[in-house]
């Protein structure tokens, strides 16, 4: 059985633990180095990018993340969760100090639907869910500015702009499927981290 820990530094980390929880999956919150022990993939919430991101960096999981991920854990970031897993995030749109895990080859634009879309929804055809459409919820959501050779791209709005993607074991998504009843975006995240082996040095 899978054990997924889920960052619980800031944001909408209790939606996940509940959505693990109803598929009967272990999860924990993961706060320091040692609380991912034993994990078999992570997940980071949605929330507030620079806030989680600092944090990650004053608790040293910055560095220990990355490790781990480099070496085949998978990894899902929801909306903030995607731009920490950017390698860069537009000049425009970044804070001062925006310490990110850059282990995506994309960037991204944050806030980027502007002020009269700060949320909305949309039903989304997610390639490795297959049919029927996935209800994606998007608040205050990054856009995919450009993406490298080794991205693949999971889903679609309907204007064709990226917002799920998926580089080897490393996922993003700019909605959260956390925040919707359906559970197969998760179900999906913990096979693929039943199947990952990780290789410890
Ligand atoms: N706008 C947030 C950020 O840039 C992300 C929003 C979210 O996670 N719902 O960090």
């Amino acid at each position: 059985a899978v054990t997924i820990g889920v960052l619980a530094l800031q944001g909408d980390f209790a939606e996940h633990l509940t959505a693990l929880a109803r598929l009967g999956i272990a999860a924990h919150e993961v706060r320091q180095p040692r609380d991912l022990a034993g994990i078999d993939g992570l997940i980071i919430p949605g929330g507030e990018s620079t806030t989680i991101g600092r944090l990650l960096e004053r608790t040293e999981l910055l560095g220990v993340i990355r490790d781990l991920a480099q070496r085949g854990m998978p990894l899902w970031g929801t909306c903030a969760g995607l731009i920490l897993l950017a390698r860069e995030v537009t000049a425009e749109t970044r804070a001062r100090h925006q310490p990110l895990l850059g282990l995506l080859d994309i960037v991204v634009r944050r806030n980027a639907f502007g002020s009269q879309r700060e949320s909305f929804e949309c039903d989304l055809v997610v390639e490795p869910l297959g049919p029927p459409p996935l209800r994606a919820v998007f608040i205050r959501a990054p856009l995919i500015d450009a993406i490298g050779p080794g991205v693949a791209v999971l889903a679609c709005l309907p204007d064709g702009r990226p917002v799920a993607v998926r580089q080897g074991s490393i996922i993003g998504t700019a909605f959260h499927p956390e925040l919707t009843n359906d559970l197969r975006f998760h179900r999906w995240f913990c096979e693929l981290a039943e199947r990952a082996t990780v290789h410890t040095v």
